[in-house]
């Protein structure tokens, strides 16, 4: 049995080691642990469920190679301000 442990929206931004392209992405993430304790993230991006952009092999969005460096941007929730 897995546990939800909370959700956030954490932006990456990638740079492409090839043509220089950059590009970035919010990512929706939930944080899940199971029987062991053992915490993993599910990333969904517009609702769709994607690899961990930390698992390295993300294809350049311009030129299509592998080998874009991953810079994690930090969560995207601004704190609601009146
Ligand atoms: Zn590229």
């Amino acid at each position: 049995m897995t546990m939800l442990i909370e959700t956030a929206v954490e932006g990456y931004r990638f740079v492409c080691g090839s043509c220089g392209h950059t590009w970035m992405a919010d990512y929706d993430i939930q944080y899940v642990s199971d029987d062991v304790g053992a915490t993993f993230g599910f990333y969904r991006l517009d609702g769709v469920p994607v690899p961990a952009p930390t698992a390295g092999d993300i294809p350049c969005t311009n030129c299509g190679a592998v080998g874009v460096a991953m810079i994690p941007e930090g969560r995207c929730e601004a704190p609601p301000r009146g």
